[in-house]
């Protein structure tokens, strides 16, 4: 069940199954509590959308401050819409920023992995018992891609998680009612057995409404991971343009959400 919080000026949606966890922090942002205005007021992240570099950057510290976040320890992407996902090990200070990449896993403590959203699905994976953090931007693209499905083959591969531990949470983005696209979209998903689940034909010729939230539970569930470890906030980002930024809502001049997930410091699991 995901609920709505508010920590200092930044109001955000959890995920109470994650919030429960005591390892871990994280919040699905809305655009409130921010210093930008106009079509980016206010709690814009996206410093290539327009807006003033300065407060983006006030922005982004803000929401450090709120979450107790280490200076210097968020790590963004430059999301590209593909599927590469990087793993953050090593020490040091990480990467502000990881070019070419819509996924990010890490079993380090104080890095918050940021994704930065308007209308695209922001993805939070937990392993609870290997104690693993991922991330994954997922608009029609990267969820054609399979994007999900590999964040769940990289964590078992790379850290032996297992399927059934992981939590999913996938946080605000536009939804079924507001998701109309055209044939290329369609046809990139013409290998998907179960595409007409989450692809509607309407009244329109040649349009369809596409269900991201529905297409990546599916390819959750194909992955191997428990539907009832599949945490849905539902909200509508395009419908909700006064919590969210919209680029279909708001014809592409608009502000990016930040959605991150942060391990903590703390005891180690005990049974890894
Ligand atoms: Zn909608």
């Amino acid at each position: 069940m995901f609920r709505i919080a508010r920590r200092e000026e930044i109001e955000f949606y959890e995920a109470e199954e994650l919030a429960a966890l005591d390892f871990v922090t994280h919040a699905f942002c809305t655009r409130l509590g921010g210093v930008s205005e106009g079509p980016f007021a206010s709690l814009n992240t996206g410093f290539l959308v327009g807006d003033r570099e300065g407060d983006v950057r006030r922005n982004l510290e803000r929401i450090g401050r709120a979450f107790a976040i280490p200076p210097g320890q968020m790590v963004l992407m430059g999301q590209v819409h593909g599927d590469r996902i990087c793993v953050i090990d090593g020490e040091g200070t990480p990467p502000e920023l990881i070019p070419q990449c819509d996924g990010m896993i890490t079993a380090r403590s104080n890095v918050a992995l940021g994704i930065r959203t308007a209308d695209c699905m922001p993805l939070l994976f937990v392993d609870p018992v290997r104690r693993i953090a991922g991330v994954a931007h997922a608009g029609w693209r990267g969820t054609a891609l399979g994007i999900a499905a590999k964040m769940v083959k990289t964590f078992e591969q790379h850290f032996s998680s297992r399927r059934a531990d992981l939590w999913v949470a996938v946080g605000p983005a536009i939804g079924s009612c507001c998701y109309q696209v055209d044939a290329p979209v369609r046809d990139a998903f013409a290998d998907r057995h179960d595409a007409e689940a989450f692809l509607q034909a309407c009244s329109e010729a040649g349009r369809w409404m596409l269900d991201l939230g529905m297409a990546n539970r599916l390819q959750l569930l194909e992955a191997g991971i428990p539907p009832g470890n599949i945490l849905v906030c539902g909200q509508c980002t395009a419908c909700r343009q006064e919590l969210f930024f919209s680029h279909r809502g708001e014809r592409g001049c608009t502000g990016r959400l930040l959605n991150f997930l942060m391990l903590r410091d703390g005891s180690r699991p005990k049974n890894a």
